[in-house]
């Protein structure tokens, strides 16, 4: 491999939508930006592939032709229990399907095209300051120095940032498993379907396919023999709808993507003089369905701040204490919001009553929906 070095502006550590979107941003104002991405574009990604609503102008105006791309639009909601129950409703602001496959390769793309240099298949090893504007960024690809560092790393702190936190291991561990399917399923329709101590998406996305994405416990996993097919016999197909989805679709991969160690906490919005957003920065839990627009969001917050840094408009110090507000303002309620409602999903007993109780109650139903979404940005 060829060993490379430069100088930049901002440094972004983890090409994901968080970084890719923070990326373009800054280009088109003329920052210098280098993002490093350990996997090769395009590659797939454990997530459910649904979009709220709230992110669709702010892709587009990145230069993302949503509208021509002839996605599937989801303004219908169905949650069943295990026992068989389904409550349907009628989502307010909904959203829209697309493979991570597809879209992130999309971003990259245009982040390449406005300017952006991408290190693929790059992985950053250490960062180190050298002052307190001058960070010398270590990847397997050289070693570059840039005036900012950002790290939309994802759900996993790399070791480098560990350094100066007390890591707490939390108790609740989850495994994410998904899978792309063909099934004959409404295009305009996201289905969450319980099961104990897990529930499972499904909603249409590009290509003709539908996504089919659980969250579960590790230990699920464990009591199974850490056998997933085991694990979705014994466990997942005791709710009936699963069972015919699983039986009777058409798998596009037999094996699934698989992911672990999954939590969901707030976490910090700097660290080490490093801006975190995306996933890095806290994530919420999937059934809110909007964790993607959450990155994309506060890639806005970053990006605003950053652009005053570099026209000499405010110190880094205020960069700091202003990001962090906006960030707190726009995420600390639906993470919160998100957190509480998990709970009561994954129940055999208590999900069913409480699933039968909200289909006489819409206007509660929507109003918690809309506690863990935001405006269109
Ligand atoms: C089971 C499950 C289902 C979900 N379903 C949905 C859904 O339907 N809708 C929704 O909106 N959200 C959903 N989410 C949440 C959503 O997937 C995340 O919030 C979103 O992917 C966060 O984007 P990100 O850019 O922060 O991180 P990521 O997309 O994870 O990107 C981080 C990138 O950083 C790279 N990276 C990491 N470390 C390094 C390093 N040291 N050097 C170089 N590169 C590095 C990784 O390879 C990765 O590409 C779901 C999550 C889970 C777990």
């Amino acid at each position: 491999m060829e060993f490379q070095s430069g100088s930049f502006d901002c440094a972004i550590i983890g090409g994901g939508l968080a970084g890719l979107c923070l990326a373009i941003q800054l280009v088109e104002k003329d920052i210098s930006v280098v993002l490093f991405e350990k996997n090769k574009y395009p590659f797939h990604k454990v997530c459910g592939e649904y979009i709220s609503m709230e992110s669709w102008d702010f892709l587009s105006g990145l230069g993302l032709p949503l509208a021509e791309l002839g996605l599937p639009v989801i303004h219908q909601l169905g949650i069943s229990s295990e026992k068989g129950f389904m409550l349907n409703h009628s989502l307010h602001m909904g959203g829209f399907g697309i493979s991570r496959y597809s879209l992130d390769d999309y971003l990259s793309k245009i982040a390449i095209e406005k300017g952006v240099v991408i290190f693929e298949n790059c992985k950053v090893n250490s960062v180190n300051t050298i002052f307190v504007n001058n960070y010398e960024i270590n990847s397997t690809s050289g070693s570059f120095s840039s005036k900012v560092v950002c790290g939309s790393y994802g759900k996993y702190m790399p070791a480098f940032m560990q350094k100066s936190i007390n890591v707490v291991k939390e108790n609740s561990n989850y495994i994410g498993v998904k899978y792309h399917i063909k099934a004959d399923l409404p295009s305009n329709k996201i289905e969450l379907h319980n099961f104990t101590d897990g529930y499972c998406g499904i909603s249409k996305v590009d290509n003709d396919w539908h996504c089919l994405c659980y969250l579960t416990t590790s230990k699920n996993l464990h009591e199974n023999g850490k056998d997933i097919k085991q694990m979705e016999e014994n466990i997942l197909y005791k709710n009936p709808f699963l069972e015919k989805y699983f039986t009777q679709s058409e798998f596009i991969n037999s094996n699934p993507l698989v992911i672990s160690n999954v939590q969901f906490s707030k976490k910090y919005t700097d660290l080490n003089g490093i801006f975190l957003l995306g996933d890095a920065a806290g994530s919420i839990t999937p059934l809110c369905g909007n964790g993607m627009s959450m990155g994309m969001r506060a890639s806005k917050l970053l990006a605003t701040e950053l652009i005053k840094l570099f026209a000499n408009k405010q110190l880094k110090k205020e960069v700091i204490v202003n990001y962090k507000a906006s960030w707190n303002q726009a995420f600390n309620r639906r993470i919160m919001a998100g957190y509480y409602l998990q709970n009561l999903f994954g129940k055999r007993n208590t999900t069913d009553y409480a699933l039968r109780i909200l289909s006489g109650l819409p206007l509660i139903t929507s109003k918690l929906v809309s506690l863990t979404h935001g405006e269109r940005f």
